[in-house]
């Protein structure tokens, strides 16, 4: 019974859309009207969505999309599901569709880093006058990542321009490459390191998800899994191996299993096996695991006396 009739769509487009609140909402009785689930973000800068649906929703939803001029030319990256990756429809007018919050904004249409194919990608990743510079979140890069990558320790995408100004050794002189998931932090990311000087700046197009399905590459190089903001979490991009990069984050096993800590204040996301989990009552710290809404305990309707034995053995 592993029919996968469900798919999910993934795509983005820079390209002026006027008045964007009232799109948004048309978009949303749109999408709701043929059964899609997902999140799509629109800006007056352009669209960027992950929907998911059947096969047929789908199809109608590229369709419609594609009979827009304006979307005319949007690349929509399939990956096959067997269910929704989602449990809402939401659409979202947004002041950027990915928030960098530039003193100085950059048009990708204007100025952005070198598109490399998967193929040209994978040359790049050989060489030695190249870095390559990962520009997600550093929660992504540790499910995985493309090998010999650069991880900066970032948990905001917002961040990284800073993060760079600060690390700007690691780079060098050297030529540079990034990568993010679907290809459109890049578009702005690789444009914004130009601008700020560096001379060879290259970015892969279409993201790990297109380099994943090349036919040619096949995800070479690529280590563990790709981070993706729906409920899979984590799915595969390398179709010759599966090297686990992923690593408990208290006992250092590899793991590819990904919790929220239960502090809501925390809430950050840990990997950790499931027997850790109750282990350390799905809490990153002690200080996370004594908050008095941990919801690991609310939860598990866990007694003082337990929380309080729980906490004993993590010390022995
Ligand atoms: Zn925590």
């Amino acid at each position: 019974m592993n029919e996968k009739n469900y798919r999910v769509l993934l795509y983005y487009m820079y390209v002026p859309i006027e008045n964007p609140e009232e799109y948004a909402q048309e978009h949303l009785a749109f999408c709701q009207e043929l059964g899609l689930k997902g999140r799509i973000l629109i800006a007056d800068e352009g669209i960027n969505g992950t929907v998911s649906g059947t096969v047929e929703q789908t199809d109608q939803y590229m369709a419609a999309m594609k009979a827009d001029p304006r979307f005319a030319e949007m690349i929509f990256k399939i990956d096959e599901a067997e269910e929704h990756a989602f449990k809402k429809m939401k659409v979202r007018h947004r002041k950027e569709l990915v928030t960098l919050r530039l003193e100085d904004d950059v048009n990708p249409n204007e100025l952005t880093g070198q598109y490399l194919s998967p193929k040209e990608f994978y040359e790049r990743l050989n060489d030695e006058d190249t870095v390559v510079l990962d520009a997600r979140n550093d929660y992504e890069y540790d499910l995985g990542h493309f090998r010999g990558a650069i991880r900066p320790d970032i948990i905001n995408f917002r961040d990284l321009p800073q993060w760079v100004r600060e690390n700007k050794e690691l780079l060098g002189d050297k030529k540079i490459v990034t990568y993010c998931t679907g290809g459109i932090r890049c578009e702005k990311f690789s444009g914004w390191l130009l601008k700020e000087g560096f001379k060879d700046v290259a970015q892969l197009h279409g993201g790990i998800v297109t380099y994943g399905q090349d036919p040619e590459v096949q995800g070479e190089l690529w280590d563990g899994q790709l981070y993706v903001f729906d409920e899979r979490i984590g799915v595969p991009v390398n179709q010759k191996e599966h090297v686990v990069v992923g690593r408990d984050y208290f006992s250092g096993e590899p793991c590819e299993r990904y919790v929220n800590c239960a502090n809501p204040a925390c809430n950050k996301k840990i990997l950790c096996s499931e027997e850790n989990e109750h282990k350390y009552m799905r809490s990153c710290s002690d200080e996370c695991r004594t908050n008095p809404s941990n919801r690991y305990i609310i939860q598990h309707e866990l007694s003082e006396e337990e929380v309080q034995n729980r906490l004993e053995k993590i010390e022995a």
